[in-house]
């Protein structure tokens, strides 16, 4: 098969919700359909006490959780089809936002009980920011839940996003008849039992199906789906690839319904791997020379086993295992011998990958987050990983005042690694730590601990909404202790404000001062 073919075969992207509202059904349905599992209920969550089959490494069977983001990968029709993991809850952390840049889409799940929740909205921020293409899926249809407009509605306010309803359903909890499929132009209807029934739209006004059109369910929803019909936004494929409208589709991941129409369309809507910027212009996907960006590197926390693993995301050429490459930053040569892939239960060696896919590169030490890998002549570097804003702040400082020098030493080496973001204070020089997640401060205590032998004492300063400053603009006089002044890792100054209001305040009191949102300025 030629490049062209493989690259556009392949199909990148990840699943992002909220805790709860049904990733883990969702993707096991998905592994059913690529046969990679055999019956449901293989894939559990952390909450049952096994563990997601895409959890592999040492320290997620320790913890219980999922600190990876992991990587399935498996045939489907004609596709070549790369789920990335995207953890959430308690293992949440910047490593799942720079999983996003490795993605060429994204499906967002929404409960369609609860509709838009708190980290639905963080992860849909990255994807707004990387201008990703976006499909939604509502799910949960088989229990009382809002209305679809509302729904619909909602996602538009709050996210700022065009949406078109690719299918439209009928009823909901009991009362759930099934959907119009507006793209297939078919009724598929619900019959429980696992079953779904396609009733092209000519065919409705036969006999047979006179119980079910004659249902007020039915007709109520047929006068709802013209009206949107005729008001709704029209489809554009363009605002899709941009990232300013999303298809939305509703289902139920557990009945299941709907998902396999869902999957084969979003399957063949979905991006293939496109071009990417670089520091030489843009580098196509069919372009021979090899080349990729790692976007996370995971230590081992077993003692035992310091390996790590970088995660590499192929953006050109063709990855073939033991192949000579160069890395951009140092211009050194380097062998990817040991290489893998992953599939939902285990981690294979790869022989050879392209663009859009993920593997795993064994790493002594020699990668950091962001690094280019590529082969040939030309010299490039790919800028895909901007700097995520953190929300939460502790200080930090070692126990034992003797360790000094290994504080600061393993300090710098973590932050450098983007295990966690360093701030100091404008007024003591006093480190904060700044994460997006909890996890990645129980990371940063345990490896100080166990790689630098530090016992490290962290005070949580809170949630704080932090905002970059210009530095002709900096005037220290205007913060304090509750909107204190610090400096980034590479001394910007920013200003960590402690609540909106306090943000809406300062922005009425100081029009001139610009507040830089680094959601908005990457
Ligand atoms: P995750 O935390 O997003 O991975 O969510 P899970 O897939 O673990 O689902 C959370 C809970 O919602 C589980 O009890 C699922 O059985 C349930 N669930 C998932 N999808 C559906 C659905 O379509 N309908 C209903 N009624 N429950 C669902």
């Amino acid at each position: 098969m030629s490049l062209h073919d493989e690259v556009n075969k392949r199909k990148t992207f990840a699943i992002i919700s909220h805790p709860d509202a049904g990733k883990t059904t969702l993707t096991e349905r998905l592994l059913l359909f690529g046969n990679q599992i055999r019956s449901a209920g293989t894939v559990k969550g952390k909450k049952t006490g096994k563990f997601a089959a895409s959890d592999w490494m040492e320290i997620e069977k320790q913890r219980g959780i999922s600190v990876t983001s992991s990587v399935m990968n498996f045939p489907y029709n004609d596709y070549q089809v790369n789920i990335l993991d995207t953890p959430g809850h308690d293992d949440f952390s910047e490593d799942t936002y720079r999983t996003l840049t490795a993605v060429d889409s994204v499906v967002m799940i929404i409960d369609a009980t609860k509709g838009i929740e708190a980290q639905t909205k963080k992860l849909f921020r990255v994807c707004r920011m990387r201008g990703i293409p976006i499909f939604t899926f509502i799910n949960k249809l088989d229990r009382e839940g809002r209305e679809p407009l509302e729904l619909l509605e909602e996602i538009e306010e709050v996210l700022d996003i065009e949406t078109y309803p690719m299918n439209w359903p009928v009823g909901m909890g009991k009362r759930f008849l099934g959907i119009f499929d507006r793209d297939g132009k078919q009724f598929i209807q619900h019959n429980g039992n696992e079953e779904e029934t396609y009733i092209p739209y000519e065919d409705l006004n036969k006999p047979e199906h006179q119980d079910l059109v004659s249902q007020a369910t039915y007709q109520e929803t047929k006068d709802e789906l013209s009206l949107v019909e005729e008001a709704g936004d029209t489809f554009s494929l363009d605002a899709v690839m941009s990232g300013e409208q999303t298809p939305v589709f509703f289902g139920s991941a557990l009945a299941p319904f709907g998902v396999q129409t869902f999957f084969d369309t979003f399957i063949s809507m979905a991006p293939t791997p496109g071009p990417r910027k670089s520091t030489e212009g843009v580098i196509d996907p069919e372009n021979p020379d090899f080349s990729g960006f790692i976007f996370k590197i995971q230590a081992n926390m077993n003692p035992a086993h310091r390996d790590r693993v970088a995660f590499l995301r192929v953006c050109s050429g063709k990855f073939e295992r033991g192949m000579n490459v160069k890395l951009a930053r140092t211009g050194k040569p380097v062998k990817l011998s040991q290489t893998q892939q992953f599939v939902a239960s285990s981690r294979d060696t790869i022989e050879e990958a392209y663009a859009g896919d993920i593997i795993g590169v064994y790493d002594p030490n020699a990668y950091r987050i962001g690094d280019t890998l590529m082969e040939g002549k030309t010299h490039f570097e790919y800028k895909e990983l901007p700097q995520f804003p953190p929300e939460l702040f502790k200080s930090v400082t070692a126990s034992n005042v003797m360790k000094s020098k290994q504080f600061k030493k393993g300090i710098e080496q973590l932050v450098q690694e983007g295990a966690i973001q360093l701030f100091k204070r404008h007024d003591n020089e006093a480190n904060i730590l700044g994460a997006v997640g909890e996890l990645q401060y129980d990371v940063f205590k345990y490896r100080m601990k166990n790689e630098y032998n530090v016992e490290v004492m962290l005070e949580s300063i809170g949630e704080r909404i932090p905002r970059w400053l210009k530095e002709e603009q900096v005037d220290a006089s205007l913060f304090d202790e509750r909107n204190q002044l610090v400096r980034d890792r590479e001394g910007n100054y920013v200003v960590l404000f402690r609540n909106e209001f306090a943000l809406n305040w300062f922005k009425d009191k100081h029009p001139k001062t610009e507040l830089i949102d680094l959601f908005e300025a990457n």
